[in-house]
């Protein structure tokens, strides 16, 4: 990286946070490159005691069984974007529960956060467009022990949303903290 992506200057360096970093050198423009990062979300949506898997139909990992989910959008909630994938990839309409967990993995070229969501089925039969995903259905545990090739981070969130009671995993913040803030999501574990 040459030129900011703001400004189109040529970047120098500047130490911030003890750290060199590419940093521009225009007058009034304060960009500093801190990385490249991504943030992932997949979803958790069970249907009496199945859960939803999708089977992928791209590489990496062609023909795998995982569950719903993909990358959100910078400019996109994060709530919005895992319903969104749902949809998008198994034909579901889920709406957010809560949040199972997540993970955050040093991976070349981009660092990677990935939140593991618990959605509410709503409507929808299970769908696969044959390309990007090869097939999709809710599965119980039995079935799923028997399929080969099953993500063992998706199986790690489905366990836990079998567990774990409903509304046991962060919840939504909804006090004034956040609802003054459009595109703020904040999430926590609940004390009650
Ligand atoms: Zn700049």
């Amino acid at each position: 990286m040459n030129y900011c992506p703001r400004c189109g200057s040529r970047l120098g360096v500047k130490v911030d946070g003890g750290r060199e970093r590419p940093a521009c050198t225009a007058e009034g423009c304060r960009f500093i490159h801190f990385g490249d990062f991504s943030i992932g979300c997949g979803a958790v949506v069970l249907r009496d005691g199945k859960a939803l898997l999708i089977q992928r139909g791209i590489n990496p990992n062609r023909g795998a069984w995982q569950i719903p989910g993909g990358y959100v959008e910078a400019d996109e909630e994060i709530i919005d974007g895992v319903e969104r994938e749902v949809l998008e990839e198994a034909g579901i309409v889920a709406k957010f529960s809560d949040v199972i967990g997540f993970r955050h993995a040093l991976a070349s070229p981009t660092a990677n956060i990935y939140v593991v969501f618990r959605l509410d089925l709503v409507s929808g039969e299970p769908k696969y467009d044959g390309d990007e995903t090869l097939d999709a259905g809710f599965f119980s545990m039995d079935e799923i022990g028997r399929m080969e090739q099953v993500q063992g981070f998706s199986l790690w969130s489905i366990q836990r949303a079998l567990e774990l009671p409903r509304g046991a995993g962060m919840t939504l913040d909804q006090t004034g903290l956040t609802t003054g803030r459009p595109g703020w999501s904040l999430f926590g574990v609940n004390g009650k």
